[in-house]
């Protein structure tokens, strides 16, 4: 398996578990907390990486920290799931 091919099936298994995330699935936020880790790794070692949270392919700008979404909508979806994760 390609690296790339690995980015890839960690982005399909994220809104997986987004949604183990929000039944409240016992395990769902270790293990979506070490592919979020491990996506981040990932599209930090590449020019290019993926959206941590719908998949979408990212462009790296060539200076400053790695992005992690692929724009506002993605970036606002996961704060929201992390703050309704700290609600419960
Ligand atoms: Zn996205």
């Amino acid at each position: 398996m390609t690296k790339k091919e690995l980015i890839s099936l960690l982005c399909d298994a994220e809104p997986i578990l987004w949604e183990a995330l929000e039944k409240g699935i016992s395990g769902a936020e270790d293990t979506h907390q070490k592919v979020a880790r491990a996506l981040r790794a990932a599209a930090a070692e590449t020019a290019d990486g993926a959206c941590v949270s719908c998949g979408d392919a990212l462009t790296q700008p060539s200076t400053g920290r790695p992005r992690m979404y692929c724009g506002e909508a993605c970036k606002k979806r996961a704060y929201r799931a992390k703050r309704a994760q700290r609600e419960d």
